[in-house]
């Protein structure tokens, strides 16, 4: 109840910052750390003083590079088992190509990220209220490359058969919705992990070098949620999106030509209009700009109102991406 309480005056934004280690190849060139993490505890971000750029950030919660897996779940486990609640939810990673975002959302086989955890959090809440509410879970794992929507749990499309293309329809007074995506019925883990590796094995399919391919494009996850009250039979439906980001580095445009700058154009609209609509909610502006890309479109019913957004804004310590980094930490700052 108190924690609800202090959940209202804060708004219903967070910001968490987590940072990767270095990696092998960085210290073997003996790469240095941009950041001091001191006051990490308390949420300060601080730029290593021998740096002439000095800057301080405050977030919400702030990893260090020593942070795991079972840490950054343990301040997000909440946002995510809201949705059992009735709440909509979104969960960013955010932050340029080989900061962690992927390790973030989708974790790796032996270390599982926010996506995995998260579901397996939903089932045990789910088990705990099995006497008060029955659930129905299914998930839909899409991805918006180019302005374009792609089901990722279509089987993969068949030689000669032209992809389907998927539009966002709305359905009702805040109510849109995606005909023909596919949403799995899932009632156990292993059903989820069938879920999860179908989307990303699909990920990879069609494209040359899948690696670039998922730098340039935004997985997204949702989770529907039914809850059907088993005392006086009250229904709740609620969603939770998982989206893990394209790139956000910036590409010169003298740089990239035809297709290539096409995309980098549409990655830069998308991450603009995310961030401008979450802070306009954030400020309470009267107009929240939805509509200005797929993204934030599809993401419309469950942005503002009383929903909850969390945006892990993903960071390298290395100081050569330093400018990367005071982007994105600069594009957290301003959600906040
Ligand atoms: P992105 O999705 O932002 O491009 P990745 O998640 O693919 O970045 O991360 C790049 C590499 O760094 C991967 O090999 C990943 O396993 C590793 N990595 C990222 N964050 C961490 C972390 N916190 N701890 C250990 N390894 C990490
Ligand atoms: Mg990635």
């Amino acid at each position: 109840e108190l924690y609800n309480k202090i959940q209202e005056l804060k708004g219903n934004i967070r910001v968490f910052c987590r940072c990767r280690p270095l990696n092998s190849e960085e210290i073997a060139e003996g790469a240095s750390m941009a950041f001091d993490f001191e006051g990490s505890r308390d949420g300060e971000l601080r730029v290593k003083s021998n740096i002439a750029f000095r800057k301080n950030f405050k977030f919400d919660s702030v990893f260090t590079p020593e942070a795991n897996q079972v840490d950054v779940f343990e301040d997000t486990s909440s946002f995510a088992t809201s949705v059992l609640d009735g709440y909509n939810v979104c969960i960013f990673a955010y932050g340029q190509t080989g900061t962690g975002k992927t390790f973030t959302m989708e974790g790796t086989d032996g270390d599982r990220g926010v996506n995995f955890r998260t579901l397996q959090e939903l089932f045990r809440v789910i088990n705990e209220r099995r006497n008060q509410i029955r659930y129905e879970i299914s998930v839909s794992v899409l991805e918006v490359y180019n302005e374009q929507i792609r089901d990722l749990l279509l089987p993969s499309s068949q030689p000669g058969v032209a992809a389907k293309r998927l539009e966002i329809r709305q359905v009702g007074e805040g109510l849109h919705h995606v005909p023909g995506l596919v949403e799995a019925q899932v009632s156990n883990m292993g059903e989820v992990w069938e879920v999860l590796k179908t989307g990303s094995n699909s990920r990879a399919v069609g494209s040359t070098n899948s690696n670039e391919h998922s730098s340039r494009s935004h997985c997204i996850h949702c989770v529907m949620v039914k809850g059907e009250n088993l005392v006086n039979g009250e229904i709740t439906r609620s969603k939770l999106w998982l989206v893990d980001l394209a790139g956000s580095e910036r590409v010169a445009k003298t740089e990239v030509q035809g297709e290539r700058l096409k995309e980098t154009q549409n990655i830069n609209r998308s991450l603009s209009a995310l961030g401008d609509v979450i802070s306009a909610l954030a400020t309470k502006s009267p107009h929240i700009p939805f509509r200005n890309s797929k993204l934030t479109h599809l993401l419309q019913d469950s942005l503002g109102g009383d929903s909850k957004t969390l945006m892990f804004v993903q960071i390298s310590p290395n100081e050569n991406d330093l400018s990367e980094s005071l982007c994105s930490l600069n594009f957290a700052s301003r959600v906040r």
